[in-house]
């Protein structure tokens, strides 16, 4: 069997026994394989082993490597997780199914004229700036009220779940926790948190999207976020 098949059926038995232990169903959670800087046919091997949600990083990168797949495999979900430029929205609503990376009222605006223009509706989630990091792109939690009313009263725009990337190198934990509180505080659906290393914490925690790449597809030879 591939390494990349072996890797996705380890990753869903780890998901099942996480899920099991915290006491959700199987279907609470679903496995987001992000593939950014991985070949098509590292992709096509994923999908072989029935994997359906992928994320990528890159609108230019999901574009090129993602066209030709979605024409042959009509099933696939397509998550955008990186940062997203205003001048790139009008691709990135042609092709991803989710935007996981709504973070400032003028991405919204751009957002929401696309999505007219387009006449199609990606489900979007807000990142959220967990852990109060200035490098980090997100939504620091006091703003989140002001900015949902803003996307929701002035754009019209549906806001389905939050997402974070936590501090590196430290206990995700508490930032998993506080997530699960605003999610709920805001009665959401979605959940986005959780990547390779730390999965299982963040399905007890109340995942409902987890973002795994290296565990799944091997080490990435370039180090981008
Ligand atoms: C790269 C990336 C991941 C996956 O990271 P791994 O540690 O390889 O699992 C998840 N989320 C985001 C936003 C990423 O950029």
């Amino acid at each position: 069997m591939s390494k990349i098949i072996n890797n996705i059926h380890h990753i869903r038995a780890t998901m099942q026994e996480a899920l099991r232990q915290a006491g959700r169903s199987d279907q609470d959670v679903q496995l987001i394989a992000v593939s950014k800087t991985r070949s098509v046919s590292d992709i096509r091997e994923a999908i072989t082993a029935g994997q359906r949600h992928f994320g990528e990083n890159r609108v230019q990168e999901a574009v090129t490597k993602f066209t030709t797949l979605r024409s042959e495999y009509s099933n696939l979900e397509l998550h955008l997780i990186g940062p997203l430029q205003t001048n790139k929205v009008d691709e990135a609503v042609t092709l991803f199914d989710v935007i996981q990376t709504l973070d400032r009222p003028k991405l919204a605006q751009a957002l929401a004229k696309a999505m007219l223009k387009a006449q199609r509706k990606p489900r979007l989630y807000v990142e959220i700036n967990i852990g109060y990091e200035p490098q980090k792109a997100g939504v620091v939690p006091e703003k989140l009220d002001d900015f949902l009313g803003y996307c929701r009263e002035d754009l019209g725009l549906i806001l389905e779940g939050l997402m974070c990337i936590p501090p590196h190198n430290v206990n995700p934990k508490p930032y998993f926790d506080a997530m699960k509180k605003l999610v709920d505080q805001q009665k959401m659906e979605h959940l986005s948190m959780g990547m390779s290393a730390d999965f299982v914490e963040a399905i007890m925690a109340g995942a409902t999207d987890i973002r795994v790449g290296s565990a799944l597809f091997g080490e990435r030879d370039v180090a981008i976020i």
